[in-house]
């Protein structure tokens, strides 16, 4: 009856996704709309885009189709690098001896790392469509720049990045590798904007984070001609592009009739795992199924778990619209010893209804756990993994070790979203012992969500 599931389940190329699932059309409670942080009212199409693309603005207000094309430049692309393997961990699954199945989806095989990539090369081809000149962008560890870089490249359009400054300094290889696809790359908070300025004037010395990078981005790209500003997570539209992961895990699965009851990913602006869970929570807002969704966040950065669902700045400089979403307020840095990426203050407001309905929980890791799960995975599956996916590994060990002791054959499904080769630090404080927890207090949330805006 049931056959063989091989280790690795490839898709054919033409059995990718043609267009991209729009959850936000199957959703009752709408996410809330963004507001204009002058007025409190929502934002615009001729607002979104003077900071946006067009189309890609369109899709950022659009939450009543359900489907997107995906044009064919973006889908040629797509097929250098995808379908992504859905592999069946079973060399896990024999070291933790449990009875559960676990599968991971692979989205490290390209050479940015990470699922980025998806949504890079289509905000790339919809600047370059508009007939734009270039894009500026922030990036924290890196892993988005980087996408964005050989996205932009690739459509020959120009490609400013403001990197917070610790990961300038610590990952100069990532820096390079954006270079080598011609992106300038400025360490972020810079003296080139004005915002930057006023940040450095006020914390002089700071390294940077990433709300105040996204600030310097987006002054950067509304002061110039024929520029506008991308972003690598949180918002619906990168969503949107993310679900190629989703459909086709789905169809990976369908094609061996395996039903997932646990889908667990990792989550930072929400964009892997909102595009790996939209096309199942969408059968479940459908009525038509039900599973198990877990999100999972870092102890030092809990937006789902201890923020508050609120209005919020998408960013430090407070120039960008507001978003209704879990938050620790857009004043709230992570400690310095945080090394587990993961570390924007808020989550995508479709997740966030998604949350707040009650069809995704979330849970929070502490690093060091997430590192052991990292090298217990490394170990057996052979894939080094990216700390941000590691969050994703260590629930889906502890899940299948519950299934050990309960003796249930669960089916888990996860994001394994991309590589750690440039994360190397972190490995060497993990390994040499000195990498250290740290759960935020009470009071040190306190000035977070004290910096929240009052809106009604
Ligand atoms: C950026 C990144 C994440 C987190 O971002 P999301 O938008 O929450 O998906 C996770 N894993 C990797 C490898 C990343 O580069």
């Amino acid at each position: 009856m049931s056959r063989e599931i091989p280790y690795k389940i490839y898709l054919e190329e033409n059995e990718m996704p043609k267009q991209w699932y729009n959850v936000r059309a199957d959703m009752k409670n709408k996410p809330a709309p963004l507001l204009n942080p002058d007025t409190n009212q929502p934002m615009t199409l001729p607002e979104l885009e003077q900071v946006f693309c067009t189309e890609l603005a369109k899709q950022e207000l659009d939450d009543t189709t359900p489907f997107f094309d995906i044009p064919e430049e973006i889908l040629g692309f797509y097929k250098m690098y995808r379908p992504s393997p859905l592999v069946r961990a079973y060399c896990l699954e024999k070291k933790l001896d449990t009875p559960a199945k676990i599968y991971y989806k692979f989205e490290g095989n390209n050479t940015s790392g990470s699922h980025k990539l998806n949504s890079a090369i289509a905000q790339a081809y919809y600047a370059k469509k508009q007939g734009l000149k270039g894009v500026t962008t922030e990036t924290g560890a890196g892993q988005w720049g980087t996408a964005l870089s050989m996205a932009c490249s690739y459509f020959d359009l120009d490609c400013k990045v403001y990197m917070v400054k610790c990961s300038y300094e610590q990952k100069p290889f990532r820096r390079e590798v954006m270079r080598t696809y011609g992106a300038s790359v400025t360490p972020s908070p810079s003296m080139d904007t004005q915002v930057g300025r006023q940040i450095l004037e006020k914390h002089p010395g700071t390294s940077g984070s990433l709300g105040c990078a996204i600030s310097e981005a987006v002054e950067v790209a509304t002061h110039s001609e024929g520029y506008r500003y991308v972003l690598g997570s949180v918002l619906s539209q990168v969503l949107l592009h993310q679900t190629v992961i989703g459909l086709e895990t789905k169809t990976a699965l369908d094609k061996y009739d395996i039903t997932p009851d646990i889908i667990i990913g990792c989550a930072g602006g929400g964009s892997n795992l909102g595009g790996l869970v939209s096309p199942f929570i969408g059968d479940m807002l459908r009525g038509e199924k039900q599973y198990q969704v877990i999100a999972v966040e870092p102890a030092s950065c809990p937006s789902l778990t201890r923020g508050k669902y609120a209005y919020d700045f998408c960013d430090t400089g407070m120039v960008c619209p507001l978003a209704k979403m879990y938050t620790l307020g857009s004043g709230f840095i992570p400690s310095a010893n945080h090394a587990g990426g993961l570390r924007y203050h808020g989550m995508s407001s479709v997740l966030s209804q998604l949350y707040a309905d009650g069809y995704m929980e979330a849970r929070s890791v502490e690093q060091t756990a997430v590192f052991t799960a990292a090298e217990q995975f490394a170990r057996v599956e052979g894939i080094l993994p990216a700390p941000e996916s590691s969050h994703a590994i260590k629930v889906a060990i502890d899940e299948a070790l519950k299934c050990k002791e309960t003796g249930e054959e669960k089916t888990i499904v996860f994001g394994l979203t991309g590589t750690g080769y440039f994360d190397m630090y972190a490995y060497e404080s993990f390994h040499d012992g000195t990498m250290q927890d740290y759960i935020p207090t009470d009071e040190d949330l306190e000035p977070g969500f004290a910096s929240l805006p009052k809106v009604k």
